[in-house]
C-alpha cells in the first residue's frame, strides 16, 4: 500500500484526508504529498510540562492530566455550553466548549479515563476554567509518546475555513509518515562539511521535533536547501550568458577618456572611475555584459551610464536607456544632449507625450542608425521600435520595472551589453535574489564637496516655521520642494488637494516667489514645462507629488519638505530626500508628520538618524518584507516556502558560495550523482520563474 505512494500523490489519498478535506486544503495551495511535507509549522507549543491543577494560575498556559468527571451540555440564551470537569488529585478544572453540542458524547465515552488538555486557564465564579481546550484521551497502557497535541513541543500550523488545528496536525502527522520519499539532493561532501542534517530526519524534526534543540538545525537544513537550488539556477544561468556569443567591442580607454574628460564638467569620482572600468573591460569581452549598477541617490550613476554609452558608440553601436518616468526620461535626454552635442553624437527621446509624426521620426531614425542613442520610457520596449544596431541597453532605477520589461530591451538587439542600473540601495540578500546572475559595479563614494542632508521630524502645528526655514533658503538662492501627501492620482478629489496647497503656498505663505504644481494627471507637455522651469531656477518652489521620487536632479534645490511624511515607506522617503543634497550646498530634508502607529514614529527616527541608503533599505526589509517591497512574480522575486530573507541571510552567502563551488567541477551538474539535485534546480525555476535576464 505505502508502497504506491509519491510525493506527487493527491491529498486525498493521504490517511485522514479524502476528497472534502482535500477541497479545504487546496486552498492552502496543498494538492500533492508533497506539499503537505512542506506545509510547516509557523511556529510550536511546548506543552511537555504538566502542571498540577492546584499550581495553575489565571493567564496560563498549561498541559494538565487528569480524570475526566462529570459532563453535561447546558444552554445559555442562544449558546449551548459543554462542560466537563478534570480532577488530577490536586484540584479541578472546568473544561468548557461553546456550540459543540456533540462534544457531550464524546466525552461521556471517555468519563472516568485519563485525558490531557492544554490550553489557557481563567477565574470564573465557580474556580478555574479552560476554553475550548486541546485534548487528547490517553486510553489506559498508551504510550504518552503517542500523543499529538499535548505532552510533546507541539506544532501550530496555518489554517484556512474548514480545518482545525488538531485536524491539521494529524494529517501532518500521517503525512510526515513518508517524509522518507522526499529525495536526498545534497551532494554528501556539501552536507558533511556544513553539518546537515539528512532530509528525511529534517523534515520530521520540523513538524515534530523531538526536543527544542532539534527544531533549528531542521530548519537550516531546509533553508539550505531552498536556497542552494536558488543559487545554483542563477550560477548556470550565468554561465549560460558568458557562453552566449556577444559584441567585443575595441575599448580604446585612453581616447575615451579624452573625450569623457572634454565633455564631463566635473572631476570623475574615484568610485565612477573605477566602475566605468569595469564596465569598458565587460563590453570588451566576447560575451554579452550582464552588470548591476549600484549607488546611493546622488552618486552618479548618470555619468557612467554616459562612459559605457560612448565606448557603444565609439564603436558605431547603438545605445538605448530606459527609464521608468516620463519625467526622468526628458531629464536623462537633455542631460545626454548636452553631453554629447560636442562630440555630434545625436540623442533620441521617446515618450508618449510625442505627435505621432514626431514618434514616427524617432523611430525611424533609430531605425536607420542615424540616431545613435535612443532615450525613453517604456515606450522603447514598444512594438515598432526597431534599432538598425543595438549594442548597449541601459536600465535606470530597475526595481520600478519587471523583469519581464528587462527582457524586452535587451531583445531589441542581438545579444547587446546590459547595464542595469539602481539607486535603492537593495540589502545583499535582495541583491543575490533578484540580482545573483549579474554582476555588480557600486559606487560607494559621492561626489566630492557633498554635505549629508539634515532631516528633521516636524510636527503640524509647526508648519510655519518650517516655511519660515524655506525661505531664508530661498533667499540665499536655493530653491525647495514641497511634497504633498501621499495621494492617489487617479483620484481627482486627492488631486484637488495638491492644487488647493499649491494656491495656498502662492497665495498666502509665499505671495512674492515663484510656486509651481507638479502631479501625475498633468499633461507630459505641461510637466515638462513645469520642470523645465523650475531646473532654470524660474520657480523658487515646487508643489509635487511623488512624480519626482526617482531620479529628478535639479542641484540648487536644497530644501524638501514632505507632508504627511509617515504615510510614505522607507525607502520612498530615502528616494525623496535624495531629490536634495546634490550639489555642495547644505539641504534639509522636513518631515511633517504626527505619527499614529509604532511603525511611523520608528520610520520618523530612522530617517533622521541616517542618511545611509544601505541601512535604511535593511530597516525596510525587516519592517515590511520582501514581498511588500518588491512585489514577487514581476519583480522576479521567488517566494520561498522555508526561507526567509530577514533572518537567513548568512545561510544565503553559505548556499551562494556553495553552489558556486559545485558548478566549478560540474557546470551543467551533467555527473550522475547530481541528477536528482539538476531536476530540482529545474523544478525550483519553474516554480518561481526565477529571475532572469533571458
Ligand atoms: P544618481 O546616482 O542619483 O543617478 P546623478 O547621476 O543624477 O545621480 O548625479 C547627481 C548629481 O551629481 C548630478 O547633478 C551630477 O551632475 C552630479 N555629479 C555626478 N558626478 C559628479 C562628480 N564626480 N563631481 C561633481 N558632481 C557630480
Ligand atoms: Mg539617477
Amino acid at each position: 500500500m505505502a508502497a504506491r505512494y509519491t510525493l506527487e500523490t493527491e491529498v486525498q489519498y493521504v490517511k485522514g484526508v479524502g476528497t472534502k478535506l482535500a477541497q479545504v486544503l487546496s486552498k492552502l495551495n496543498l494538492y500533492t504529498l508533497g506539499d503537505l511535507l512542506f506545509h510547516l509549522p509557523r511556529r510550536y507549543e511546548d506543552r511537555r510540562q504538566f502542571r498540577k491543577i492546584a499550581h495553575a494560575r489565571a493567564g496560563d498556559a498549561v498541559t494538565v492530566s487528569g480524570k475526566l468527571v462529570t459532563v453535561d451540555n447546558m444552554k445559555v440564551r442562544n449558546l449551548t455550553l459543554t462542560k466537563a470537569y478534570l480532577d488530577d488529585g490536586s484540584g479541578v478544572l472546568e473544561l468548557v466548549w461553546y456550540n459543540q453540542p456533540y462534544m457531550k458524547d464524546t466525552l461521556n465515552k471517555l468519563r472516568n479515563s485519563q485525558i490531557v488538555a492544554y490550553g489557557v486557564v481563567k477565574e470564573s465564579p465557580y474556580g478555574l476554567q479552560m476554553e475550548t481546550p486541546e485534548w487528547e484521551d490517553l486510553p489506559d497502557g498508551a504510550d504518552p509518546d503517542s500523543l499529538l497535541s499535548v505532552n510533546r513541543i507541539v506544532p501550530i500550523y496555518p489554517l484556512t475555513e474548514g480545518i482545525r488545528q488538531k485536524r491539521m496536525r494529524q494529517i501532518l502527522w500521517n503525512t510526515v509518515q513518508y517524509a522518507h520519499l522526499a529525495p536526498e539532493i545534497l551532494p554528501r561532501s556539501v552536507r558533511e562539511r556544513l553539518g546537515l542534517m539528512p532530509i528525511q530526519h529534517a523534515l520530521q524534526q520540523i513538524h515534530f521535533p523531538d526536543s527544542e534543540q532539534a527544531i533549528d538545525p531542521a530548519r537550516q537544513r531546509l533553508v539550505f536547501e531552498e536556497f542552494f537550488l536558488m543559487q545554483l539556477g542563477v550560477g548556470m544561468q550565468r554561465q549560460r550568458t558568458r557562453q552566449e556569443r556577444g559584441i567585443a567591442l575595441r575599448i580604446d580607454a585612453d581616447r575615451l577618456n579624452e573625450m569623457l574628460h572634454r565633455i564631463v564638467p566635473f572631476e570623475l569620482t574615484n568610485a565612477q572611475k573605477r566602475v566605468i572600468h569595469e564596465i569598458w573591460s565587460d563590453m570588451a569581452q566576447p560575451h554579452p555584459m550582464n552588470r548591476l549598477l549600484q549607488g546611493d541617490v546622488g552618486s552618479g550613476k548618470t555619468i557612467v551610464a554616459a562612459a559605457a554609452i560612448l565606448a557603444a558608440v565609439d564603436n558605431q553601436y547603438q545605445a538605448a536607456i530606459m527609464a521608468p518616468t516620463e519625467i526622468l526620461a526628458e531629464q536623462h535626454s537633455i542631460n545626454l544632449h548636452r553631453l554629447f552635442q560636442p562630440l555630434g553624437i545625436s540623442v533620441e527621446l521617446l515618450v508618449g507625450r510625442l505627435s505621432n509624426k514626431q514618434r514616427q521620426q524617432a523611430r525611424e531614425r533609430i531605425a536607420t542608425g542615424r540616431g545613435m542613442v535612443a532615450v525613453g520610457t517604456h515606450a522603447l520596449i514598444q512594438e515598432g521600435v526597431e534599432f538598425a544596431r543595438l549594442g548597449l541597453a541601459i536600465v535606470d532605477e530597475q526595481h520600478r520595472f519587471g523583469v519581464l520589461q528587462r527582457a524586452a530591451l535587451r531583445d531589441k538587439g542581438v545579444m547587446p551589453h546590459v547595464l542595469v542600473m539602481t539607486a535603492t540601495p537593495i540589502p545583499r540578500t535582495l541583491t543575490l535574489t533578484l540580482y545573483g546572475e549579474l554582476d555588480v559595479s557600486i559606487i560607494d563614494e559621492l561626489p566630492p564637496g557633498r554635505k549629508p542632508v539634515r532631516t528633521h521630524w516636524k510636527t503640524p502645528e509647526e508648519r510655519l516655521k518650517v516655511y519660515a526655514g524655506v525661505r531664508k533658503l530661498v533667499e540665499q538662492g536655493r530653491q525647495a520642494y514641497v511634497i504633498c501627501p501621499l495621494i492617489d492620482e487617479s483620484n481627482k478629489l486627492q488631486v484637488r488637494a495638491a492644487e488647493q496647497m499649491a494656491e495656498h503656498l502662492q497665495n498666502d505663505v509665499f505671495p512674492d516667489l515663484r510656486v509651481g504644481l507638479l502631479h501625475g494627471r498633468m499633461k507630459p507637455a505641461e510637466k515638462e514645462a513645469v520642470m523645465d522651469a523650475f531646473r532654470a531656477g524660474e520657480l523658487q518652489i515646487l508643489v509635487s507629488t511623488t512624480v519626482i521620487e526617482v531620479g529628478v536632479d535639479v542641484p540648487n534645490a536644497a530644501a524638501i519638505v514632505i507632508e504627511d511624511a509617515d504615510r510614505f515607506g522607507l525607502a520612498q522617503l530615502h528616494q525623496l530626500r535624495g531629490r536634495v543634497g546634490r550639489s555642495e550646498h547644505q539641504s534639509y530634508c522636513v518631515l511633517i508628520a504626527n505619527p499614529k502607529s509604532d511603525d511611523g514614529q520608528r520610520r520618523m527616527e530612522i530617517m533622521t538618524r541616517t542618511n545611509n541608503g544601505f541601512l535604511i533599505a535593511e530597516e525596510d526589509l525587516r519592517i515590511r518584507g520582501p514581498g511588500e517591497i518588491y512585489g514577487t512574480r514581476q519583480s522576479g522575486m521567488p517566494s520561498f516556502r522555508v526561507a526567509d530573507l530577514v533572518k537567513d541571510m548568512r545561510l544565503l552567502e553559505v548556499a551562494r558560495q556553495e553552489a558556486f563551488h559545485l558548478l566549478e567541477s560540474d557546470p551543467d551538474l551533467s555527473r550522475p550523482e547530481h541528477a536528482a539535485l539538476r531536476e530540482a534546480v529545474e523544478r525550483f525555476r519553474h516554480r518561481f520563474a526565477i529571475a532572469t535576464v533571458s
